[in-house]
């Protein structure tokens, strides 16, 4: 095994280097190296490895918010086309057959 304390951090020269980033091999000291999910890794390889994520994360989420206002329009027009539908219906009915003058007329 290496010697850390005979190593130098790669963005600061006069730091003892503390741990070693298995992405890019390279040594860093406290300040530039950072534990992610369990990894030790440099600030530049984690930004480089957060980055895709993100963006993958972000992209998900606006397409699953599309499609949410997508199917939010379509229950929007179905519950009204649903509406119309039976309100066309009702009318329809009322002035076709005059079944409910008549009857009404007649029980009177
Ligand atoms: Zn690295
Ligand atoms: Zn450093």
């Amino acid at each position: 095994m290496q010697n850390l304390a005979d190593k130098r951090c790669f963005n600061h020269a006069q730091r003892e280097a503390v741990a070693r980033c298995p992405a890019c091999i390279q040594f860093f000291c406290r300040e530039c190296i950072t534990e992610h999910d369990d990894r030790v890794l440099c600030a530049a390889c984690l930004r480089k490895l957060a980055r895709v994520p993100l963006l993958r994360r972000r992209g998900f989420a606006r397409a699953f918010r599309g499609a949410q206002v997508m199917l939010g329009l379509l229950v929007a027009w179905l519950f009204f086309y649903l509406i119309g539908s039976a309100l066309l219906s009702i009318p329809a009915s009322f002035h076709e057959g005059e079944l409910w003058q008549r009857g009404w007329l007649d029980k009177r």
